[in-house]
């Protein structure tokens, strides 16, 4: 039997290959987990980016001879009624990081050997697995560079082949995938990407050919440039494990653009190393800064709903909205716009990123909000990205924002770069405009949390009123230009 988990596809799956070459006849089975389903992961974007994955898994299956078995309720107990039934010898799995994958695993160990079925797990899920590479002096690496060296240097395992045919035993009942209705109550993002393998792989196949200056050929010199969306998207076909990390190494080639990405393909296996070893990382600070973070719910709504003022973050949350998805830089920008401006704690944000990012994965999300807050693994903590020099350098012509929010989507008139400071836009057409002013001033919000990390404590910031904001809205303007 081979229990799939977020690892959605046949192409080198080591699991798969595993039982293919072992058995005569392979039960491929998925269980709908209720403690995942009734967990913050069920999320409408990435239930319904799993749903097609699924349904793709079972098309592949069936073209190779045998077909998805789907069950529902407690994992262990399905896989072993499954294997049971079956007269399974083994369950093969790839093994996973977070607390909950490894819970589940020595869970199915205990049931396994009880029920004299061999347990096996198999790599697939990063390019190189956690713990695979690790520094003379710990468990995991803390800071990148030095991980990506050894990473680099690391033999990788071999693609495994697709297998050429499977069978599926005649008394196992496959039961059904459930109506997408049934399962997904709330609406998903309306611009969400479709999941499945056949769309990961014809998505990867398109943009590794690169050519004419497009795709990976472009990602070294576009890869921040927000309106170029130059970018793989492959981020969701990752996640559900549609597209194999490492087949992509194997395929991606060489060059400038190359090396960029198998670069981020690092980092992602990065913070899945730090999350192996740290799994309190979505909840625990990786480093304390004894951040005593404010709490003000208008704050956080403001910026949930693309409403700072600042119109490269509220872009970056918007697209979010829109797509279930954001650019890495926008990312980046409303990442520290609310934990460094606003100083409000990384894990409101994580929730916020958790409840639609159809990408969402707690190694990579919490990893990278840590990053961004300086509570991570950033060799530069208390960095803060002023979100106007960003827009400059990374949407020049202010593409990006017109897309997004629509409220200044006439701005272009004016020329490109204005949109991004509506604030100095000539009364007459300001007033035109439903757009709100900063809710901060940049210069004075970064100046106060610079203040807070170094003392220790948020004292300055604890008289952050309205009107308070309002004036320092108007001198950082005069600042930021
Ligand atoms: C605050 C914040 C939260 C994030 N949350 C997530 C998340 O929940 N899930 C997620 O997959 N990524 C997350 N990222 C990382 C990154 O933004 C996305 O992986 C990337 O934007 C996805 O787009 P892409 O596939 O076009 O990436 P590309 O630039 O084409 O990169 C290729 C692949 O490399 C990996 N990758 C790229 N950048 C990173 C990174 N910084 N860290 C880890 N892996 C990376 C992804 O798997 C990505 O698909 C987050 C970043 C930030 C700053």
């Amino acid at each position: 039997m081979v229990l799939f988990t977020r690892d959605l596809r046949v192409h080198d799956h080591p699991a798969l290959a595993a039982a293919a070459g072992e058995a005569e006849y392979v039960v491929p089975l998925f269980v709908f987990d209720d403690a995942i389903l009734g967990s913050d992961f069920a999320r409408p974007n990435r239930l319904s980016f799993l749903l097609d994955s699924l349904v793709e898994l079972d098309s592949s299956l069936r073209r190779l001879g045998a077909a998805l078995v789907v069950r529902r309720g407690d994992v262990v107990d399905q896989a072993l009624a499954v294997a049971t039934e079956a007269g399974a010898g083994a369950i093969h799995l790839s093994s996973d990081v977070s607390a909950y994958a490894r819970r589940r695993e020595a869970r199915l160990a205990g049931a396994c050997s009880t029920a004299r079925i061999e347990l096996r797990s198999h790599p697939g899920v990063t390019v190189v697995g956690a713990g695979e590479v690790t520094p003379g002096d710990g468990d995991h690496f803390k800071v990148f560079t030095p991980y990506y060296r050894r990473w680099r240097e690391h033999p990788l395992r071999p693609v495994a082949d697709t297998p050429g045919r499977l069978a599926l035993p005649d008394e196992t009942a496959t039961g059904a995938l459930p109506e997408r209705r049934a399962l997904i109550c709330d609406p998903c993002s309306p611009a969400l990407a479709p999941g499945g393998e056949t769309e990961g792989r014809r998505r990867a196949g398109a943009w590794l050919a690169g050519g004419g200056g497009s795709g990976v050929d472009r990602y070294h010199d576009a890869n921040d440039d927000l309106a170029g969306d130059a970018t793989s998207r492959f981020s969701p076909y990752l996640h559900f494990g549609c597209l194999s990390p490492r087949a992509l190494v194997g395929d991606v080639g060489t060059g400038a653009g190359a090396d960029a990405f198998v670069r981020q393909l690092c980092w992602r296996d990065f913070h899945h190393q730090v999350l192996a070893a740290r799994p309190g990382l979505p909840r625990q600070d990786y480093h304390t800064r004894d951040d005593r973070w404010r709490r003000d719910d208008d704050d956080l709504a403001a910026w949930k709903a693309g409403r700072t003022g600042y119109p490269l973050v509220d872009a970056g949350m918007r697209q979010l909205a829109a797509e279930g998805w954001m650019h890495n830089r926008a990312r980046l920008v409303t990442a520290s716009f609310l934990t460094k401006d606003l100083y409000l704690d990384w894990r409101l944000g994580a929730a916020h990123f958790w409840d639609l990012l159809v990408d969402g994965d707690l190694a990579n999300n919490a990893g990278n909000w840590q990053w961004v807050a300086g509570t991570g693994n950033d060799t530069r903590p208390h960095r803060v990205f002023n979100p106007l020099r960003q827009a400059d350098r990374f949407d020049p012509e202010g593409a990006y924002v017109r897309r997004y929010v629509p409220e200044l989507a006439a701005v272009e008139a004016l020329g490109g770069g204005a949109v991004h400071q509506p604030w100095k836009l000539p009364a007459e057409v300001r007033s035109t405009l439903d757009y709100p002013e900063p809710m901060v001033g940049h210069d004075e919000a970064a100046a106060a949390f610079r203040a807070a990390r170094d003392l220790g404590s948020s004292k300055s910031r604890t008289g952050s009123s309205p009107k308070r904001r309002k004036q320092a809205a108007g001198e950082g303007q005069q600042r930021l230009v």
